[in-house]
C-alpha cells in the first residue's frame, strides 16, 4: 500500500536535510507532484496532505486531473508538448516545463491571454531519447524568445538520466545552474530565469544541493498505478 502523507514526510525531512547541507531554505522549494503514473483518487490523497502542486506529462492526463482537482491546485505540464494541443491546456496550465523550440513559443504566443510561465527545457545529458535545446543554445535562443510577449521564461528544466553516479549528476544538475546564471545575469525583461525545474524522485536531493527551486517527484510520492 501507498501511503501518501508517509512519502511525502520523508521526502520532506531529506529536502530539509539537503537544504542544511547547502545552507538554502526548504521554503525556497517547490515540490511538484507528479501524478501521470496514478489516478485521480491518488493524486486527491496528495492534494488532502497540503501538496499544492501536481505535474502530468500528456495532455489527456492533465486535462483529467485538471477538471477533476485543478480547483485545489496548481497543474503543471511536464512533457513533450506537441503545438496543436497547446490550445487544450493554455488557459489552465500553472507553469509549463518543456519549451523546446520557437515553433511552440508561437504557438503559446498566438493561444494565450496572459504572460505564461515556462521553463526552457535543456538537454545537458546528450542523450539521444531527452527532449530540450543543447546547452550552447540556451543563451540565443532565450533571446529570440524576446518578441513572444505571452512567454515569460521564468527558469531552465532538465531530466537527468536514469544512473545512479553522483558526481555525474551533479555535474549536470550544475551545468544547468550555470546557463541559468548565464541568462539571468542578460537582465531580459522577458527572462527573469531564477529557477531550476530539476530533480525527480531518485536524484532530488543532489538537484536541490545543485540549486532546484522545484522538484519533480512521482513514484517516491504518489506510487505508480499505472504508467
Ligand atoms: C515522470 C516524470 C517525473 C517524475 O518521475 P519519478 O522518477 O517517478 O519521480 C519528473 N519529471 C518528468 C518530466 C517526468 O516525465
Amino acid at each position: 500500500m501507498v501511503n501518501v502523507a508517509q512519502n511525502a514526510d520523508a521526502i520532506q525531512q531529506q529536502i530539509n536535510l539537503a537544504c542544511e547541507q547547502c545552507r538554502r531554505s526548504p521554503a525556497d522549494i517547490t515540490t511538484i507532484a507528479v501524478t501521470k503514473y496514478v489516478s485521480v483518487e491518488r493524486a486527491q490523497e496528495a492534494l488532502n496532505i497540503g501538496i499544492a502542486h501536481i505535474g502530468e506529462n500528456r495532455v489527456e492526463g492533465f486535462r483529467e486531473k485538471h477538471d477533476a482537482v485543478g480547483n485545489q491546485a496548481n497543474v503543471h505540464f511536464i512533457g513533450t508538448l506537441q503545438s496543436r494541443k497547446v490550445k487544450e491546456i493554455i488557459d489552465d496550465v500553472a507553469m509549463i516545463h518543456s519549451l523546446d523550440r520557437m515553433s511552440l513559443a508561437k504557438e503559446i504566443q498566438k493561444r494565450a491571454t496572459r504572460k505564461v510561465a515556462c521553463f526552457v527545457q535543456v538537454n545537458v545529458s546528450g542523450e539521444q531519447s531527452k527532449q530540450g535545446i543543447s546547452p550552447e543554445e540556451v543563451v540565443p535562443f532565450i533571446e529570440e524568445l524576446r518578441v513572444y510577449t505571452n512567454v515569460e521564461v521564468v527558469g531552465l528544466m532538465t531530466m537527468a538520466p536514469a544512473i545512479t553516479d553522483e558526481t555525474q549528476l551533479r555535474s549536470i544538475f550544475s551545468t544547468l545552474r550555470a546557463y541559468k546564471e548565464e541568462v539571468e545575469r542578460q537582465g531580459w525583461e522577458h527572462a527573469p530565469c531564477h529557477y531550476l525545474s530539476m530533480g525527480m524522485s531518485n536524484d532530488f536531493r543532489i538537484a536541490i544541493e545543485e540549486g532546484a527551486t522545484h522538484i519533480r517527484i512521482g513514484s517516491k510520492l504518489v506510487g505508480k498505478q499505472f504508467e
